[in-house]
């Protein structure tokens, strides 16, 4: 047996067959060039069997989507299966191979794309899409060929498997089937890293940082992912993986019970009623989050539709997007959060300039308000997922009131655009605010009248006050939650809303941490929006406390001089374990 040891990014046990997920190489066949003289034979039996294992996946493929699409929609795999049968076609690969002296790779590449330009002469959507298809196929043939991954083996996930990576960017995670995915294991990355924070949204067992040594497993080992200890196992005898999957199975049964336990409301001991609600990333966060008891979406994080793509996505993709997380909210709250870019999140196809404090820099709702053409498809589209829904508007990033009145300038002319095209938009669509740079918290009661309700990022919020760049290990001491400094902004922010007849939400990791739930109970915070796995243990620990404590905890909490000192009397309480 060989043990792996990384840094426990998300919880929960898992066991099943590895899937090494290595997409760096690219699908230039000239690069792959074999060395000697070209066996014809050797290539056309190499060819034969990628035809086969093609087609092997292509049924998969068609099986998983018709359950998933219907029929109609899932034909075009039925399609593509033809395509890798056609006598002419598969003709040409071969002369190609034997007449050109051709490696199969390449035989492909051209024979299929002589065919696909052959259609597109024919002038007709019909042959044009059909053109798209054969360059599908060819792609994927070649990509069996050369043993190359890429993201759409992901998508196309039909057994449940451990992804096992160097590290997976937001594109990987969007495109990938989450519901075949037991578990995460990368060579890189932190606790904050991507692969992180959708482990732990999605509730899948992950662990991360572990070095490259662990991409020497191979696809189909059998692994055990411990995310509680940060701990892999590869080659383990069937008594201890027996002995995994028992465990794994008890966790499930009590996240099951935790899951019914946790449809029910937010409330204290004595009555006073919160709102506990998700962080997501898309439809399928979302209805993962409804799963685990969330009473709405607090923060849908929108950049993952901009990351990792070549271009921006049009207000129609956006619009699908967004319509298709509301629609699983139904008229639950669902607040998103315009474009937060910047800062440590480049678009490749948006040149934002080098800058020396990117953090500090040209970022969220700042790069939005210089750049019309790209708020105003994204406004356009989130009003018009609002028709019959409850969707909120939040913008990230506020320092200035004019930022505020500013943003929602744009948001009015938008709204008029829209009624002058007649197209259907919920003309009281709230609107909100992040709170997470500290002259926005320093000017609550200035910004409070302007706009509907707050939502705080102590994520950003916390860098910011304390100077200290959230990412950076070496400054992390100063990165404290519950540094009186960040209690007293967080205690100001609440009450200055409240004055002024508004809700306070907060959607930084901070509002899903059982140590700070009683106190940022007592100080008065109306929602609180996380990560969806840890809402069934906050709602217990808020049905478990009173209103009148919480508060009291507050009190005397802010009253310590130290974030330590916070800590040692939190701790004391021992509230968490409730
Ligand atoms: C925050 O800053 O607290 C927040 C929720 O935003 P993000 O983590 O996406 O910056
Ligand atoms: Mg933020």
């Amino acid at each position: 047996m060989k043990e792996y040891h990384g840094l426990a990014a998300s919880a929960g046990i898992a066991v099943g067959p590895a899937l090494l997920y290595l997409p760096d190489e690219t699908l230039d066949s000239s690069s792959k060039l074999p060395s000697g003289p070209l066996d014809p034979e050797r290539e056309t039996a190499r060819l034969e069997d990628a035809l086969a294992e093609a087609d092997r996946q292509l049924a998969n493929v068609y099986e998983h989507a018709r359950g998933e699409v219907g029929e109609e929609t899932a034909a075009v795999f039925l399609a593509h299966q033809e395509f890798l049968a056609d006598p002419d076609l598969l003709d040409e690969v071969k002369r190609r191979i034997t007449v050109e002296q051709l490696p199969a790779e390449q035989a492909v590449e051209a024979a299929f794309e002589q065919f696909a330009q052959q259609l597109e002469m024919l002038d007709d959507d019909y042959y044009r899409e059909r053109a798209l298809d054969l360059r599908d196929v060819s792609r994927r043939v070649r990509r069996i060929l050369a043993g190359v991954q890429d993201q759409q083996m992901l998508a196309e996930l039909t057994e449940p498997v451990v992804v096992v990576a160097r590290d997976l960017t937001p594109s990987d995670t969007a495109q990938m089937n989450k519901k075949m995915v037991l578990g995460f294991c990368t060579a890189t990355g932190g606790l904050t890293s991507h692969t992180a924070i959708i482990a732990r949204i999605l509730g899948i067992p992950a662990v991360v940082g572990i070095g490259e040594h662990i991409l020497d497993v191979t696809s189909g080992q059998n692994l055990v992912v411990d995310g509680h200890k940060g701990l892999v196992m590869a080659g383990v005898d069937e008594d201890m993986a027996q002995q995994y999957r028992r465990r794994h199975d008890a966790e499930i049964e009590a996240l099951t019970c935790e899951k019914a336990a946790a449809q029910q409301k937010a409330v204290t001991a004595d009555g006073h009623e919160v709102e506990v609600v998700a962080n997501i990333a898309d439809a399928q966060s979302a209805e993962l989050a409804l799963e685990f008891g969330a009473e709405g979406v607090g923060l849908f994080r929108t950049e993952y539709l901009f990351l990792n793509r070549q271009s921006l996505p049009s207000e129609e993709e956006q619009y699908r997007e967004y319509r298709a997380v509301a629609d699983v909210l139904g008229d639950r709250p669902l607040i998103i959060r315009t474009l937060d870019i910047g800062g440590d999140k480049q678009l490749p196809y948006l040149d934002m300039g080098q800058e020396m404090n990117p953090f500090l820099g040209w970022r969220a709702i700042r790069l939005c308000l210089d750049s019309p053409e790209l708020f105003e498809p994204q406004l356009r589209a989130l009003l018009r997922a609002s028709v019959d829904r409850n969707v909120q508007i939040m913008f990230p990033m506020i320092a200035t009131l004019e930022e505020v009145r500013r943003a929602r300038e744009m948001l009015e002319k938008v709204k008029g655009k829209l009624g002058l095209e007649d197209i259907a938009f919920d003309p009281q669509t709230q609107v909100g605010i992040m709170i997470e740079v500290p002259s926005a918290a320093l000017m609550a009661d200035v910004l409070a009248p302007e706009v509907d309700f707050f939502s705080i990022g102590t994520n950003d919020l916390i860098q910011y006050s304390m100077a200290c760049d959230r990412v950076n290990e070496r400054v992390a001491y100063l990165y404290d939650p519950l540094h009186p400094a960040v209690l007293r902004l967080i205690k100001g922010v609440i009450e200055a809303a409240h004055a002024h007849g508004r809700w306070v939400g907060m959607c930084g990791e901070m509002a899903g941490d059982l140590e700070a739930i009683p106190l940022l109970l007592g100080l008065g915070l109306d929602e609180f929006s996380m990560n969806p796995p840890s809402i069934p243990a906050a709602k217990r620990l808020i049905a478990s406390l009173t209103l009148r404590q919480a508060q009291a905890i507050a009190e005397e909490a802010l009253a310590r001089p130290t974030a330590d000192e916070v800590r040692a009397y939190l701790g004391g309480l021992d509230l968490s374990r409730s």
